[in-house]
């Protein structure tokens, strides 16, 4: 199975304007470190421009490309995930299309792995040409995460890394839907090891990653690999119980004393509060429930509807599904 010493995966979503410059960056740093011995499998994530198109004319002139198309949209965990299933390399080089982490870190990563790593993974050190926004909710939500989960997650890691063929087998036997492939690499153990690097602006296009999304990304991380927020109800049941004991001590004492509490706004405080918290409560069990409903379906990850490659014909007759 394993027929290159390198794979390169990289998920596509409408990415058209910067995918010759991709293929044209990635094949020379290829070449210098693996010579022929290399693939590049471009997997388009249900683009709606011209990104398979270009994908398919890149795959019929350099041998060494793998076009795989998903049905339809599957999100960018997913599509990684569907080319980490379909690579066939002893070292898998996981990059975004949009140039924004340098594939010519790729010498220095193969360095550290002939070290004895499985894992290497690029770490952020500076942020080119990213909103002031999303560099915050960024470096909070890595804090917020390694606070709740007990695993190490590596702060300020994307999904840009080198891992071995075992840990890319290991990664494909994990059958969950919903994937943080950065969270599920660090689980995996093995020797890891960081290089920090400078993070650059997207060579063209905008991000596919809009705050909705990045919201759905981070509950996934969390739901994922903690199950802490569904101890929140019985921390705040605590709180709320001391809350009210020390009022019911008031009001009798206030009793005795001749006063009467009067107190209609609080009260209506006090039961929107209640009731905000309930519901609050009821929403993170169903954030779990609904997962356990999804997961409990087994239905495919993603589904591949075609692999356009021009060397490697056998590669066509995957089938269909593929299962994580
Ligand atoms: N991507 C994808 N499917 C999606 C969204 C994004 O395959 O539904 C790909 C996208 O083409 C890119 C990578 O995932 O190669 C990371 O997306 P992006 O660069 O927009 O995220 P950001 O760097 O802004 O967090
Ligand atoms: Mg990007």
């Amino acid at each position: 199975m394993d027929k290159f010493s390198l794979s390169v995966v990289v998920p596509c979503y409408n990415e058209e304007e910067g995918l010759h410059e991709l293929h044209r960056r990635v094949s020379s740093v290829c070449h210098d470190c693996v010579g022929d011995n290399y693939e590049l499998v471009l997997v388009n994530d249900g683009s709606s421009d011209a990104s398979w198109t270009i994908m398919c004319d890149l795959a019929n002139q350099d041998q060494q490309v793998v076009a795989v198309n998903l049905s339809r949209n599957h999100g960018h965990q997913l599509a990684l995930s569907a080319g980490l299933q379909v690579c066939r390399g002893e070292r898998v080089f996981v990059l975004d299309a949009d140039l924004q982490d340098p594939p010519e870190l790729l010498a220095k990563m193969m360095a550290l792995m002939d070290e004895g790593c499985d894992v290497v993974y690029g770490q952020r050190i500076k942020r080119e040409g990213e909103t002031a926004f999303k560099k915050l909710t960024a470096f909070a939500f890595y804090r917020l995460l390694n606070r709740m989960v007990d695993i190490n997650i590596p702060s300020d890691t994307g999904d840009f890394r080198l891992m071995s063929r075992r840990a890319v087998d290991i990664l494909n036997s994990m059958p969950e839907h919903h994937r943080f492939i950065r969270g599920m690499v660090s689980w995996i153990g093995l020797r890891q090891q960081a290089l920090p690097y400078e993070r650059a602006a997207r060579f063209a296009g905008e991000t596919k990653y809009p705050l909705s999304k990045m919201i759905r990304f981070a509950v996934d991380a969390i739901t994922g690999f903690s199950v802490h927020p569904l101890r929140v109800a019985s921390v705040l049941g605590i709180w709320f119980g001391v809350a009210a004991l020390m009022m019911l001590v008031y009001v009798v004492a206030q009793y005795f004393l001749g006063n009467t509490v009067q107190g209609w706004t609080s009260l209506a405080v006090i039961i929107l509060a209640l009731g905000s918290v309930q519901l609050f409560v009821a929403g993170v069990m169903g954030e779990y429930l609904g997962r356990l409903y999804m997961e409990s379906k087994g239905r495919p990850l993603f589904i591949i509807q075609e692999i356009v490659c021009a060397s490697e014909p056998e590669l066509k007759h995957l089938p269909l599904h593929q299962k994580g």
